[in-house]
């Protein structure tokens, strides 16, 4: 019926508050801004190194090494910038 049905390969990606694995499209993806700060990638279409956390964890993150190693260093703060309470 449906072509979106070709692929099964369900991209999976860790969550960097708690090690849980789940599909990408159900996590936040964090990005780098120009200004090097950690925001909420909600295009998802940022460039360059990303992490992915849950919903449920974003409003609990704290800087962590997971967080550190994600952006190799290159973060500015180990703090998220933008996250929008909706
Ligand atoms: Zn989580």
């Amino acid at each position: 019926m449906s072509k979106e049905k070709k692929s099964p390969h369900i991209p999976i990606r860790t969550c960097i508050a708690c090690g849980i694995k789940r599909p990408k499209k159900e996590l936040l993806r964090l990005a780098l801004n120009v200004d090097k700060l950690i925001v909420i990638d909600y295009s998802q279409r940022m460039s360059g190194r990303g992490a992915y956390v849950c919903h449920s964890c974003i409003h609990r993150l704290k800087p962590n090494k997971r967080l550190e190693r994600a952006f190799r260093g290159q973060a500015k703060a180990l703090s998220i910038s933008n996250i929008q309470f909706v």
